[in-house]
């Protein structure tokens, strides 16, 4: 049932999570890309939910949302930013999505009145799934991560999907096996014994893998190597080192130096369509790790941090990588201070002032009550101080409410979302919204996906995008109330971007002359900022941030 000629390269990780999957499989994408080969990567996450949207991220790191509105794992995000391009629904896919499929056909009477069994029937939704995705964009290969590591009980169905696909096309499907190889402190020496192990359990699902990544502080020496080879039944000059590096944009070029691409061409018996060319990738590359680069230095002001004694700044992933990019472009490294906003509230006045020492503050997309008045205050505080402000989602509504509570003298400014029956509420529910939240239909019903907005002639949006229609990604159920728009624009507030429609405001903005940047936007613009293209809000925002460290 495989495509003709179709190639599937699974990614498999051993020993323990956490060692970078998806930076090996987006690598391999964009090294595959680079070679004349079109390229699909493909997410496999091994949980029950359906999709990533309805996770906290403090448990599971950003939900990245697809062009299609598709709540997402964040190595999604990862594999768009390596390809340079945008990802399809059928390119990620959860045990939940698989199950659901094949409960609802079950119910259908779809099965003809059979049993319906974990094997065949799950196993073959999963291959059809895999089909599915290599039949988009023209793909010739894809690269399928499968999530959790060897071992798990979660994972097993897909692992045993990737088997049968490999038994019937021997020649087509390739398993790379990115395992962690530990330098114990004690010993000082590089050991190989959990990958072995790692590799046996793997074993004993029938599955040989092709290639270890072999992941660690240092790069792998020969001898062990060689070891590895003997022990693991993978040839030497596949086994490839994968050293820990300052930024993951390296991991390609590392990856090249054990000449990777040419050895799954190899084992693929396929010829190098072209010269891989990693030229613009290598500045880029480059420019992320250039450590002598000036600073600027930007506070992220959320409330997803916290998880035991550990900060986790996974929430806002795309959020930091969209920050990178801007600043790589203007020359400059960003220093990136995590300011947690219930302290904001805890520690008062003083530790409000304190982010006076930062050339700008983000208040990121968020959910809920907990911590916003601090973010109101740190919003407050920007606007007043003149600190470049960039506002996003979460960050952008309770800009406005900012602005109305402290400007337009409207006390009772809120959302809706917090305080239901608000004396103002600026920021309100959207009407389609209301029936979800009425049957408690929370997954997958936000306002989601892209929508195209129109912008104002004159204003910071419409000349840091230089076009008058941009099409962003969004992720809300709540909105700026239309009622308060005339009352908010008259007291100086621009809204610079608005749905076609003209409804729904999409960027609020103060003029220059009020402000050197203060500007928030109903949809995520760092889902969209790429590295060999950043954002230009965020290049804008960091422009104005590098202008108020000059001061
Ligand atoms: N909680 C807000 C809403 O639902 C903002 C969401 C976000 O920041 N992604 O509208």
């Amino acid at each position: 049932m495989a495509k003709d000629g179709h190639k599937y390269i699974f990614v498999l990780g051993g020993v323990m999570s956490g060692v970078g999957k998806g930076v090996v499989t987006s690598s391999i994408g964009l090294l595959l890309q680079q070679k004349g080969y079109p390229v699909n990567l493909v997410k496999v996450d091994p949980y029950l939910n359906v999709d990533a949207g309805t996770m906290n991220p403090t448990e599971h790191g950003e939900t990245f949302v697809l062009r299609s509105g598709l709540e997402t794992d964040q190595d999604m995000g990862n594999y768009e930013r390596f390809l340079g391009r945008d990802l399809t629904n059928e390119d990620y896919m959860t045990s939940g999505m698989v199950y659901q499929s094949v409960i609802a056909r079950e119910r259908a009477l779809g099965y003809g009145g059979k049993c319906v069994e974990a094997i065949p029937h799950v196993r073959d939704e999963i291959l059809r799934r895999i089909e599915a995705a290599a039949a988009q964009n023209g793909s010739r290969m894809s690269v399928i991560e499968i999530g959790g590591t060897i071992g798990d009980f979660q994972n097993a169905l897909f692992i045993e999907a990737a088997r049968v696909l490999k038994m019937n096309h021997p020649d087509d499907v390739l398993f790379v096996m990115v395992s962690y190889l530990p330098t114990p402190g004690t010993l000082g020496e590089m050991k190989t014994k959990p990958t072995q192990t790692a590799v046996r359990d793997l074993n004993s699902y029938g599955v040989q893998p092709d290639f270890i990544v072999a992941r660690s502080k240092e790069p792998i020496d020969e001898k062990r190597k060689e070891k590895l080879a003997i022990w693991c039944n993978v040839r030497k000059d596949r086994v490839i080192a994968a050293p820990d590096i300052k930024s993951i944009y390296e991991a390609p070029l590392n990856f090249e130096k054990d000449k990777l691409s040419d050895a799954i061409l190899d084992a693929l018996k396929l010829p190098e369509k072209r010269k891989a060319s990693l030229a613009v990738w290598k500045k880029f590359a480059l420019s992320m790790a250039n450590t002598k680069a000036p600073e600027v230095s930007i506070a992220i002001v959320g409330k997803y941090f916290d998880t035991g004694d550990f900060v986790l700044s996974d929430a806002y992933l795309s959020v930091i990588e969209a920050i990178k990019f801007s600043a790589a472009k203007l020359g400059y490294q960003p220093k990136i201070t995590w300011v947690n906003s219930k302290n904001l509230e805890k520690g008062g006045t003083k530790a409000v002032t304190e982010l006076t020492k930062y050339d700008g503050i983000i208040v990121p997309g968020g959910f809920g009550e907990s911590g916003i008045e601090g973010k109101i205050k740190a919003i407050q505080f920007a606007r007043e101080h003149k600190i470049p402000y960039f506002g996003l989602c979460y960050g952008m509504q309770l800009m406005v409410i900012e602005y109305a509570r402290n400007v337009l003298k409207l006390k009772g400014a809120h959302t809706t979302e917090i305080q239901k029956h608000a004396a103002d509420p600026v920021v309100d529910v959207m009407l389609e919204q209301k029936k979800h939240l009425a049957g408690n239909k929370y997954g997958g019903t936000m306002r989601l996906g892209a929508y195209p907005a129109y912008l104002k002639k004159g204003t910071i949006a419409r000349a840091a995008y230089k076009k008058e229609l941009v099409d962003e990604r969004h992720r809300h159920r709540y909105e700026i109330n239309p009622t308060y728009v005339p009352q908010l624009e008259s007291a100086g507030l621009v809204f610079s971007g608005t749905s076609p429609d003209g409804v729904l405001m999409e960027i609020a903005e103060l003029p220059r002359t009020a402000h050197p940047f203060m500007l928030g936007t109903q949809f995520h613009p760092e889902l969209q900022a790429r590295p060999l293209d950043p954002h230009p809000l965020f290049t804008e925002f960091l422009k104005a941030a590098v202008a108020k460290k000059g001061k």
